[in-house]
């Protein structure tokens, strides 16, 4: 199947990996691809030459699949090198999913920011019952008909199931970090909204920036208000951050997690900004009548939605609503224990 292209950005490496396979795209830098089992159908990451081993940046979804993919690479491209470190950019589980796997096959010390920490420590260690309950009761009060599956991806049985476990080693990454990969130095770029402590890495003297899921180039990141924090405003956060990477160099190479690796930076930033400004105009327009988050999501999708992809669409259609909430252009009201929004 032909690749989806943005016809606005432009594409300068001309080879792309199939899954399993490498493509050095400038010395020392390259791009692997991974199988992923979801309609993203595949993961980028990256191997970075460090010193007499490597730096790899994300891992892959936790499945026998990748696990053979990477078999292939560790004898097609490591060789007798080691993976020294290994960053994570967030804690979703294509990204961290093999981190612990990882690090138990090759020694390498374990790098995150604190908030993917934290995250993959709620998730894995669920238990609370108590907590259950208090979040299915928030899917309960917006009407969510397909409950089971909810109740499923709150227990974290979902997230268990595709992540290899906690890493031990871990290190701590912080926003605006410098850290040396190799001959480089690599900025640490903190993003918030799609993930918290989103770890995008600029460097300037490849003119690179690893954009994680911050930035993709022909589809738009998931956005969502999660159960455990249903009052927060991610879509303001994850706007806001695109401040960080607007002052990046207009021809900066961009490594994306998902899609080709491309040039036009600004362009798709101002694309994303505007697909989720259309959104909220349409969010608020459809809400002059009153509206439960669960009548807007399929009028907002204009799909049915199912299984996990269900689940990030009522997030994201919650991170509109919020949004708009916060802003004061909307309100919520709770009528027999169901909130409506309205304005
Ligand atoms: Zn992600």
């Amino acid at each position: 199947m032909q690749e989806k292209i943005n016809p606005n950005l432009r594409h300068p490496i001309e080879a792309t990996p199939e899954s399993g396979e490498a493509v050095e795209i400038q010395k020392g830098v390259y791009w692997i691809r991974l199988p992923v089992p979801f309609e993203l159908n595949h993961i980028n990451v990256w191997l970075l030459e460090d010193n007499d081993g490597y730096t790899l940046v994300d891992t892959g979804i936790s499945s026998n699949k990748t696990c053979a993919a990477w078999e292939r690479i560790f004898k097609d491209v490591i060789k007798e090198k080691s993976i020294n470190r290994i960053i994570v950019t967030h804690f979703h589980p294509d990204h961290f999913g093999l981190a612990h796997w990882l690090c138990e096959r090759t020694n390498a010390d374990y790098f995150a920011s604190k908030e993917t920490i934290e995250r993959v420590n709620f998730l894995l260690d669920m238990e609370d019952k108590n907590h259950l309950e208090t979040r299915m009761s928030f899917y309960q009060q917006h009407e969510i008909v397909d409950i089971e599956f909810f109740e499923d991806f709150l227990k974290g049985s979902l997230y268990a199931a595709v992540v290899s476990g906690k890493p031990v080693n871990t290190n701590v990454v912080n926003d605006d970090d410098s850290l040396k990969i190799g001959e480089y130095e690599w900025q640490v770029i903190m993003t918030y909204g799609h993930a918290p402590g989103h770890i995008n890495l600029y460097c300037k003297e490849l003119n690179m920036l690893i954009s994680g899921d911050q930035v993709l180039p022909t589809i738009t990141s998931n956005v969502s208000v999660h159960a455990d924090q249903p009052e927060e405003n991610p879509l303001h956060d994850y706007l806001a951050s695109f401040l960080k990477l607007k002052f990046l160099p207009a021809d900066t190479l961009v490594l994306p997690s998902h899609g080709k690796v491309f040039e036009g930076l600004h362009q798709r930033i101002k694309e994303i900004v505007e697909h989720h400004n259309e959104k909220l105009e349409e969010v608020f327009l459809i809400c002059e009548q009153a509206h439960s988050a669960s009548e807007l999501m399929p009028k907002l999708f204009r799909r049915k939605l199912e299984g996990i992809n269900s689940v990030l669409g009522f997030g994201e259609t919650l991170a509109h609503l919020n949004y708009l909430c916060h802003q004061k252009r909307l309100q919520r009201n709770l009528q027999e224990g169901k909130y409506i929004y309205q304005h």
